[in-house]
C-alpha cells in the first residue's frame, strides 16, 4: 500500500486531512475553543431569515436551498403581504406561489412544496405549524436542516443542529468533522456540542462563514479561530 502523500504548509509538513483521522479528544476541545471564540465575536446571534411567525419562517427556509438568504429576505416582505397566512398559501396556486418567488431559483420545485405544505397544514394541523420534529419533515420540501430550523427559531427547541452549506465547510475545515453528508455532520455536532448550545452556535458558524471563512478565499490572518482551526482543504 502507497504512503499518504505529504503537503507542506510553512514549515510544518502535514498529512491531508481526509487521511487523518481526529480523535473524539481533539475535537471536543476544538468545538469548545470554537464556541468560546464565537461567543465573543458574535454576542447576540440570531435567525438570519426575517420572520414574525412559524409559518413565514417555515416558507423563508424552504425557500433559502440554494439560495442566499439576503435574496429571500428582499422577496418574502411582498410575499407574506400578498399571501398573509397558510389559508391564503393554500388558497393560492402553485403557478402565482411560483411567480412570486421567481427569483429565488427552482421556483417550480419550491412553489409545489410550499403549496402542498401549506394544504396539509390547513388540512391536518388546523393551519398551525407542528412543533414536532417527525411531523415537520413529513412536510414537502422540509428535510432535517429545515426541521431543526424552524423548530430552534421559532419554538425554541433544540432537536439538532442546523447544519447548512456554511456548517458543513465550517465544520470540516476546523476539525469538528471529517463528514461529507450533512446527516453525519449533524449527529458529530450534536455529540460534541451541548444541546442548548445548538441553536446559537448554528448561527454563529454562519456569520462567520459569510464574514470570515468564505469559500474559496477564507480570511485566516484575520479570522477568530485562527489560533486553533486546523484549516482543513
Ligand atoms: S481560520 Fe481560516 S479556515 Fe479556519 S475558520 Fe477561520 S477562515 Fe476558515
Amino acid at each position: 500500500m502507497s504512503r499518504p502523500k505529504k503537503e507542506k504548509s510553512g514549515n510544518v509538513e502535514k498529512v491531508p486531512a481526509r487521511t487523518k483521522k481526529i480523535s473524539f479528544a481533539t475535537r471536543k476541545k476544538l468545538a469548545k475553543q470554537t464556541i468560546e471564540a464565537l461567543k465573543k465575536t458574535y454576542p447576540a446571534p440570531s435567525c438570519a431569515l426575517c420572520h414574525h411567525t412559524p409559518f413565514e419562517l417555515l416558507v423563508a427556509t424552504i425557500l433559502s436551498a440554494q439560495c442566499t438568504d439576503k435574496r429571500v429576505n428582499a422577496i418574502t416582505p411582498e410575499l407574506f403581504r400578498k399571501y398573509p397566512d397558510v389559508q391564503a398559501f393554500a388558497d393560492a396556486s402553485v403557478e402565482e406561489i411560483g411567480e412570486a418567488i421567481k427569483s429565488c431559483g427552482f421556483y417550480n420545485t419550491k412553489s409545489a412544496n410550499i403549496s402542498k405544505t401549506a394544504k396539509i397544514l390547513v388540512e391536518k394541523y388546523d393551519g398551525e405549524v407542528p412543533d414536532d420534529f417527525d411531523k415537520l419533515v413529513e412536510l414537502p420540501g422540509v428535510g432535517r436542516k429545515t426541521a431543526n430550523c424552524v423548530l430552534g427559531n421559532a419554538f425554541g427547541i433544540a432537536s439538532g443542529f442546523v447544519v447548512d452549506t456554511h456548517v458543513l465547510r465550517l465544520s470540516r475545515k476546523i476539525g469538528l468533522s471529517d463528514e461529507t453528508n450533512p446527516e453525519k455532520v449533524e449527529e458529530e455536532l450534536n455529540r460534541l456540542i451541548e444541546p442548548h448550545e445548538w441553536i446559537s452556535t448554528s448561527h454563529r458558524l454562519i456569520f462567520l462563514g459569510r464574514e470570515y471563512c468564505i469559500a474559496r478565499r477564507p480570511k485566516c490572518d484575520v479570522c477568530p479561530l485562527t489560533s486553533f482551526c486546523l484549516k482543513r482543504p
